[in-house]
């Protein structure tokens, strides 16, 4: 896959406000916030979007959604938070390095736009 601007982040080579990072995964905050918290998460593995994953990466799937609840504990999002995979053109994914936001510290209205 061709390099993103998050694997630029993995490698430090431009800066991020990392929140949290292990052997797997790392977290930082968005920047264009569209909530008061808005996080991303990304596997180092890069997988260009949820639609490019494989069976062999079914744990580092689950491992990226224990990783967002660790994260959401961590800064205090404790009434609540919604977590989103945009996947491709119509999913409004724009980065293609899979990635979740975590979004919170407001109350988010359904449906989606
Ligand atoms: P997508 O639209 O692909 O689901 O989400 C990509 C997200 O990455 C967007 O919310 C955008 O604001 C964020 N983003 C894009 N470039 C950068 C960057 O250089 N640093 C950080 N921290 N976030 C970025």
């Amino acid at each position: 896959m061709s390099e993103t601007i998050f694997s630029k982040i993995i490698r430090r080579e431009i800066p991020a406000d990392i929140v949290y990072e292990d052997d797997l995964a790392i977290a930082f905050k968005d920047i264009a916030p569209q909530a008061p918290v808005h996080i991303i998460i990304i596997p180092k593995k890069p997988i260009p979007q949820i639609a490019a994953a494989e069976t062999e990466d079914e744990a580092l799937l689950g491992h990226l959604l224990l990783t967002a609840k660790k994260v959401a504990a961590q800064v205090g999002l404790t009434n609540g938070y919604r977590l989103v995979i945009n996947n491709g053109s119509d999913g409004g994914q724009t980065v293609y390095h899979l990635h979740l936001h975590i979004l919170g510290g407001r109350q988010m209205e359904w449906p989606p736009g």
